[in-house]
């Protein structure tokens, strides 16, 4: 009998657990609930644990045309007056160290090389999910305009407000952080020379970090700043905010920063949501993948790489095990909660260090990044490969 697996959401990690089961020789179905499959504009960095996934999916060259690839490297400064905290030049240390370079990347355009790897026919758009039974057998699938699916495996791949992690863990809603995140793109040509290096640059200030990069092949400049959120509680990638509010949360800030900031595009705003982890994912032939099982802070860059890391595991799992998918389903979640887990926990911790107030603490904080080589620091993040770890 053939397993009847449905994926709920088309987002990066719902699309790679596509690619990867169909790479696996698993047919799948993605039920996704936009009319049309589309990341909206922002960045995300691609760091050698998810190039090397990239290239294992037969994705790579295609990617590396849309990529920035990091040269000169990460860098941290100092908000008032640009002062570089550390840096450190990655020209050929990801290469050596971890076998792949680190890239940046438009959403959009790492969405569409993945899902180059799923058949067509396999992606059902205008499908939103209003509920799943995951008790009976086969397990059922409902959608808003009344349709059913009957399915033997579910993969929960609908982000943080995931409705298979309703059903699987309870609905708590997610808790509102505090924080909320500003993204903005400018055309390159519009930008100073400092951010258009193939660089990934990180202003850090009391209670707030703006991180900058060249994206979609060096044409586009990409900003994320995080910034305490007050009342904005509006968890949404489309809000729109205006460059005064975000240039208000700069104020005093390296004028060519704030210069920057001027140049680009009205940002979108929305507040950035918590969920403590979870140590259980999966329910019988259920399970969660990506933001739905873990979604973490945005310090580490970890987020769409953890979910095309689950995606790899999941897909290996389920294609050794065919017959038995619940069994499948436990030695996936047992080999990916203990790592997003702790992604999910130094993510936290992070932004504490990066936001301190000006005093003894940042001094310390600052004399200690120099001193700091988080490219070998962040080896157990870096250098994973799933196909070693199941
Ligand atoms: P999502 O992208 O949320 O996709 C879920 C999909 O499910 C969507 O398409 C949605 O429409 C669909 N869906 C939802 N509900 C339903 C339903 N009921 N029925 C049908 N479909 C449904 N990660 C990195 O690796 N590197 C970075 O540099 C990085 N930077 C980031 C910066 C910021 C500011 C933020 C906020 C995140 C960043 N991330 C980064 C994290 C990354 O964006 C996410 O972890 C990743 O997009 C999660 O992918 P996902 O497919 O699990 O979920």
């Amino acid at each position: 009998m053939t397993l009847r697996i449905a994926i709920l959401g088309g987002g990066i990690g719902g699309l790679a657990a596509a690619a990867f089961l169909h790479r696996a020789g698993l047919s799948c179905t993605v039920y996704e609930q936009a009319s049309a499959l589309t990341e909206i504009g922002a960045g995300l960095v691609a760091a050698p644990n998810t190039a090397r996934l990239l290239r294992r999916l037969g994705v790579f060259e295609q990617f590396r045309e849309h990529a920035v690839r990091l040269d000169v490297g990460w860098e941290f400064r100092r908000w008032q007056d640009g002062t570089v905290l550390s840096s450190e030049d990655l020209t050929t240390a990801c290469e050596r160290l971890y076998g792949e370079h680190t890239w940046t990347v438009h959403r959009a355009d790492l969405l569409n090389v993945i899902r180059s790897r799923v058949p067509s026919e396999s992606i059902r758009l205008g499908h939103r999910c209003a509920g799943v039974d995951l008790d009976g057998s086969p397990l059922r699938l409902r959608f808003a305009d009344g349709r059913t699916v009957e399915a033997d495996v579910v993969i929960g791949a609908d982000g943080i407000h995931s409705v298979v992690r309703g059903a699987l863990a309870g609905s708590a809603a997610a808790a509102y952080s505090g924080m909320c995140s500003f993204r903005a793109l400018l055309p390159a040509a519009k930008a100073p020379a400092f951010a258009r290096r193939p660089a990934q640059t990180l202003w850090i200030g009391p209670g707030r970090h703006l991180v900058h990069y060249p994206v979609s092949a060096g044409r586009l400049i990409n900003l994320v700043a995080i910034a305490p959120a007050g009342g904005y509680t509006v968890e949404s990638w489309t809000a729109a905010a205006t460059l005064e509010e975000l240039l208000a949360e700069f104020g005093g800030w390296d004028a060519r920063l704030t210069a920057l900031i001027r140049a680009a595009d009205a940002p979108a705003r929305w507040a950035l949501l918590d969920r403590p982890p979870l140590t259980r994912w999966s329910h019988g032939g259920a399970t969660l993948l990506g933001d739905a099982a873990h979604p973490m802070f945005p310090f580490y860059g970890q987020g769409a790489a953890q979910a095309i890391e689950d995606a790899a595991v999941l897909a290996r799992c389920l294609a050794e095990n065919p017959h038995n998918p619940s069994q499948a389903l436990l030695g996936y979640e047992r080999s990916r909660i203990p790592r997003t887990t702790m992604l999910q926990q130094v993510s936290h911790t992070r932004s504490g260090v990066n936001h301190l107030p000006d005093g003894p603490e940042q001094q310390r904080r600052d004399q200690a990044f120099a001193g700091q080589d988080p490219l070998v620091a962040n080896g157990w993040i870096y250098g994973y490969d799933p196909d070693s770890d199941v």
